[in-house]
């Protein structure tokens, strides 16, 4: 058993592990080949119950847990990083945001088919005029017309938007009006016309799991589908956001762990010069501080989690957390391709797969930077990280 993590939590893991043999190492080629959306892998995500930790039996979930949440997603993206996206469109930052802020008609008709795999979800904040300043850069435009609001502009990076039945999407009903403009809509991108996604090319990521640039052209959104109030919508992608740096931070662990996995492996049958590498002392320098990033970097995402087990407000913490679980991600992949020199890049080997998930984990849900501002501000006693109150219906019923 490992330090504080109860036997259940290890044996889901190791669940996981068995899911990712079956299921997806035989079949994932062939949909890389095509490019086609793994929706049969999905589903069988969603019935083994990957999705579903963070809700109540009501809709579906099994109330595992955030600790559950989290060693599901460190150990997918350990292994298949790239349906570590889904931990967020299936399991937090789409449907956990609905059903924080959702009315229960929303609830209802909205999260049990996400959790269930049976629709595919998309979380739209980011605009290709900058993710570090969300509501600043924001232009897309939602304007009321009688019982529907017409969206116009454009989204960047949104992971499934080729693919989504239902998503957040984040737009301004008051332009002029700084963060309490933003409105956040639940939208169905099939049902409704206005709607382009287009898959962004990206060497070494997914071509079935992928991001997307979206166009809105007159999007309708039926006002019942409007999360929140209008002018919430700032608050609300501030609460998903905290929720995603959870599945986000895991993922980094785990991409952390495989570059750690590999390395270690190859270390030990790697003979230059007479010898295993692994006996070379500079290359037990870098196998013995990728060990301690990482154990350092889980801790504090346990920690996260467990503060949001307990229903307490855990913003600092998903801070510290993404933050540390980014760093201990880029250092291990720098090393492992330190230890793997030519072979890092060479297809067969997987540094350069999972270097690219590094270098984009490091960039979702909050660049190093943004981290950085918020971690210092708090340190400073500028703004406390864990000003925001806690948003969680399930664990904190009575904190609005
Ligand atoms: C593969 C992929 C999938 C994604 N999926 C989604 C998704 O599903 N939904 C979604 O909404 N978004 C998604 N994103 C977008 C992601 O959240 C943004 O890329 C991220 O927020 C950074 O925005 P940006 O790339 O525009 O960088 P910018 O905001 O342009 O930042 C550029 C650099 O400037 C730095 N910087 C910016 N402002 C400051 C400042 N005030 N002080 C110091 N440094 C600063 C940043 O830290 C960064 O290093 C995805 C991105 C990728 C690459």
């Amino acid at each position: 058993m490992d330090f504080l993590l109860p036997e259940d939590i290890t044996a889901l893991s190791e669940s996981v592990a068995r899911f990712a043999a079956t299921e997806i190492f035989p079949v994932m080629p062939e949909f890389e080949k095509t490019g086609e959306f793994p929706h049969v892998i999905v589903q069988k995500m969603a019935a083994a119950g990957f999705f579903g930790a963070a809700f109540p039996e009501a809709v579906g979930g099994s109330d595992a847990g955030f600790l559950a949440v989290s060693a599901i997603s460190e150990t997918i993206s350990r292994l298949a990083p790239e349906f570590g996206y889904c931990m967020n469109m299936q399991a937090m930052t789409c449907p956990f945001t609905i059903f924080n802020w959702g009315t229960g008609d929303q609830i209802s008709r909205f999260v049990p088919d996400l959790i269930a795999g049976k629709k595919i979800g998309m979380f739209a904040l980011s605009e290709p005029g900058g993710g570090s300043d969300a509501a600043g850069s924001m232009k897309t435009t939602a304007v009321r017309d009688g019982d529907v609001y017409r969206l116009n502009g454009s989204k960047q990076w949104i992971t499934f938007a080729n693919e989504a039945d239902t998503g957040i999407l984040f737009a301004k009903t008051d332009p002029a009006g700084g963060h309490r403009g933003v409105t956040a809509f639940i939208v169905q991108p099939k049902e409704f016309a206005g709607f382009t996604a287009n898959p962004i090319p990206m060497t070494g990521l997914s071509k079935s799991l992928c991001s997307n640039a979206v166009f809105l052209d007159d999007f309708v959104v039926p006002v019942g589908n409007c999360l929140g109030t209008e002018g919430d919508g700032f608050k609300i992608a501030m609460n998903a956001l905290e929720y995603g740096r959870l599945t986000v931070s895991s993922r980094s662990v785990g991409l952390a762990q495989a570059c750690l996995d590999h390395a270690r492996d190859y270390a030990n049958q790697r003979v230059v010069g007479g010898n295993p590498i692994g006996e070379y002392q500079m290359v037990q320098h870098l196998i013995a501080d990728m060990t301690v990033n990482i154990e350092a970097a889980r801790l504090l995402v346990h920690k996260m989690a467990w503060l949001m087990d307990r229903g307490e407000v855990s913003n600092r913490a998903a801070s510290l957390a993404k933050y540390a679980a980014v760093n201990a991600a880029k250092h291990a992949a720098a090393s492992a391709s330190e230890i793997f020199a030519g072979y890092a890049l060479a297809d067969e080997y997987p540094i350069k797969k999972i270097t690219a998930y590094v270098n984009m984990l490091a960039v979702g849900e909050g660049t190093p930077n943004v981290q950085r501002i918020l971690i210092a501000e708090d340190a400073l006693g500028i703004k406390d990280a864990n000003r925001h109150p806690v948003r969680n219906r399930l664990r904190a019923p009575n904190v609005k």
